[in-house]
C-alpha cells in the first residue's frame, strides 16, 4: 500500500486518532464554526501556494459496458436538458432525487413518488447494510427472481445508492479512517458492534442491493477541514476509486459513478476531475460540498468541476437541496441533485415556495386560505390551505406528510421547469422570474456572480448584498 502521507508533513489532529465519542450537536456546531474561521486562513494560504498531489500512476479504466445512455437534448451555455436511460426507466434531467435512506422515505411512500412522476430516488448503502442487511436483500428477499432493493421497496423506477463515504463525516465521532477503509461503531445496535467499510466492501454491498447507480467509496471530509487533510483525502479517494473499479461486479447491470473531491481548492478540484476522467466511468459526482463552506466558495467549486467534467456524461452534485442552490447549479451545468432537506425541513413546518421559505406554524398563516404556493399544482396545494396547516401542524402527524409531499414535488417541478426553459430557449425569462421572486429586495452577490458565469442575463438584478443567502417569509437570512 502506498504511503498516505505523500505531502511529507506530520499532521496534528488527524481524524485517525479520534476516539469515538457521544455526539453532541450543539458542541459540534460550535466546533464547526470555530473550524471554519481557523481554516479560512489555511485555504487562503493554499490558494497562494498550491500544493501538488501524486495520483496513482496506473489508473484502472472502466470498460464501456455500463447500462447507461446519456443524451443531451438542448443546451443553454453550461446548462443542459438531457435524457439519461437507466436499467429501470428513462430519466429527464436536470433532476432532483428524493432520499429514502433505509429503503423508505420519511413520511412518503414509493407510490407517492410515482404519482409525482419521479424516476430516480436515492437510498443509503450504510443504513441498508445495517438493516435489513444487503445479503438479506440479495439472497432472501422475494427469491432469486425478485431480489434487491426494487422489490423490497415496491419501486419499479431507478435507485441510486450512496457508498457509505458520507457517513465518515456524518458519523465522524463513531468512525476511524485508515488507508484500508473506515471502521464504524454501529449507531443502532447499542452493543458497540463494528462495521468495516472498504472500497471493496462498499461495492459488494451495492452489488447486493442492486441499485441502478452505485457511488464510489471515497474519503469524505468537510470542505472546511485543514488543507493538508483535504489533499490527503483527495489522493486517497483516487486510490480508492481504482479499488472500486477493480472490485465492482455486475458492470453491465449497474453503473458506477466516480466522486470528485478536493475541498474548496480549485486547483485540486481540477486535478481530481482530470484524474476521474481518465477512468472512463459512466458518470461523475461532485462530492464534499454543503459542509459549512461560504456560498462564494461553493458555487466556484461547482463551476470549475462542471467546466472540466466530460460533456457527454451525467454530473451529480451530492447533498445539495435548497431550491436556490439547485437552480443556480443546474444553470452551471449540474444534472442531478439529492438532499434530505425537503423532508427534514417539512418536519419543522417549513415549506418551499416561489417566494422563498415559509413557516406554516407562524401566526400570519392563521387566516390565509390560499395554498402553500399558489403556483404549485401538487395534490396538497390544490386541496389544502395555509390556514389548515397552521391549525393541524402540532396536532396531526399527517401535516408533516403533506408538507413533505409538497416540498419534494416542488423540487421535482423546479427541475422540470428549468429543463423545459432550456429546451424552449427561455432560460433568461426563467431566471428573471425565479430569482426576482426569491429575492425581491436584494440578491445575494454569490447568486449574481454565479448566474453571470452561467451566461444568464443578470440585468434584472438591482441591489446585491454579501450577507444575504436565502429568503423566507420572516425576512432575509
Ligand atoms: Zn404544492
Amino acid at each position: 500500500m502506498s504511503n498516505p502521507n505523500l505531502l511529507g508533513k506530520k499532521r496534528k489532529n488527524s481524524s485517525n486518532s479520534e476516539s469515538p465519542k457521544k455526539i453532541n450537536l450543539h458542541h459540534q456546531n460550535k466546533e464547526n464554526e470555530e473550524m471554519i474561521k481557523l481554516n479560512e486562513a489555511f485555504i487562503e494560504k493554499a490558494r497562494k501556494h498550491p500544493l501538488t498531489i501524486t495520483p496513482p500512476s496506473n489508473p484502472e479504466i472502466h470498460p464501456n459496458i455500463s447500462p447507461l445512455k446519456f443524451q443531451i437534448i438542448k443546451k443553454f451555455n453550461k446548462a443542459r436538458a438531457s435524457t439519461m436511460t437507466l436499467p429501470h426507466s428513462e430519466v429527464q434531467t436536470p433532476i432532483y432525487m428524493p432520499v429514502g435512506t433505509k429503503g423508505t422515505m420519511k413520511g412518503l411512500l414509493s407510490c407517492d413518488l410515482e404519482r409525482m412522476n419521479c424516476k430516480l430516488m436515492l437510498s443509503n448503502t450504510y443504513h441498508l447494510a445495517l438493516e435489513p442487511g444487503d445479503e438479506f436483500l440479495n439472497e432472501k428477499y422475494g427469491g432469486e427472481e425478485k431480489r434487491g432493493i426494487h422489490n423490497y421497496m415496491k419501486w419499479n423506477n431507478n435507485v441510486l445508492t450512496d457508498s457509505g463515504g458520507f457517513q465518515i463525516v456524518s458519523l465522524s465521532k463513531l468512525s476511524i479512517r485508515s488507508e484500508n477503509g473506515v471502521e464504524f461503531i454501529s449507531h443502532i445496535h447499542g452493543d458497540n458492534r463494528k462495521i468495516i467499510l472498504t472500497p471493496e466492501k462498499s461495492m459488494e454491498i451495492q452489488n447486493n442491493i442492486g441499485s441502478d447507480i452505485m457511488m464510489a467509496f471515497d474519503d469524505v471530509i468537510r470542505p472546511t477541514s485543514n488543507i493538508n487533510e483535504i489533499y490527503d483525502a483527495c489522493e486517497r479517494s483516487l486510490r480508492w476509486i481504482d479499488r472500486c473499479i477493480k472490485s465492482q461486479k455486475r458492470k453491465s447491470e449497474q453503473n458506477l459513478f466516480g466522486i470528485v473531491q478536493g475541498g474548496l481548492d480549485l486547483n485540486l478540484r481540477k486535478i481530481a476531475v482530470e484524474e476521474m476522467n481518465k477512468r472512463n466511468l459512466p458518470g461523475y459526482a461532485i462530492g464534499g460540498m454543503a459542509g459549512g463552506e461560504s456560498k462564494n466558495d461553493f458555487w466556484k467549486v461547482v463551476d470549475i468541476c462542471t467546466e472540466y467534467l466530460p460533456e457527454n456524461k451525467p454530473r451529480y452534485l451530492m447533498g445539495v437541496g435548497y431550491p436556490v442552490d439547485l437552480a443556480v447549479c443546474a444553470l452551471l451545468g449540474v444534472d442531478m441533485f439529492d438532499c434530505v432537506f425537503a423532508t427534514r425541513t417539512a418536519r419543522f413546518g417549513t415549506a418551499f415556495t416561489n417566494n422563498g421559505f415559509i413557516k406554516l406554524k407562524n401566526q400570519s398563516n392563521k387566516f390565509d386560505f390560499g395554498p402553500i404556493d399558489k403556483e404549485c399544482q401538487c395534490e396538497v396545494c390544490l386541496k389544502y390551505s395555509r390556514s389548515y396547516f397552521y391549525f393541524m401542524f402540532n396536532k396531526n402527524p399527517r401535516a408533516v406528510v403533506l408538507i413533505s409531499f409538497h416540498n419534494v414535488y416542488y423540487l421535482l417541478n423546479l427541475m422540470k421547469r428549468i429543463r423545459n426553459c432550456i429546451i424552449e430557449n427561455k432560460v433568461n425569462e426563467f431566471a428573471k422570474d425565479f430569482f426576482m421572486k426569491q429575492f425581491p429586495i436584494k440578491t445575494p452577490s454569490w447568486v449574481r456572480d454565479a448566474l453571470e458565469k452561467a451566461g444568464v442575463d443578470i440585468s434584472f438584478i438591482d441591489k446585491v448584498d454579501d450577507n444575504v443567502h436565502y429568503n423566507n417569509s420572516e425576512g432575509e437570512y
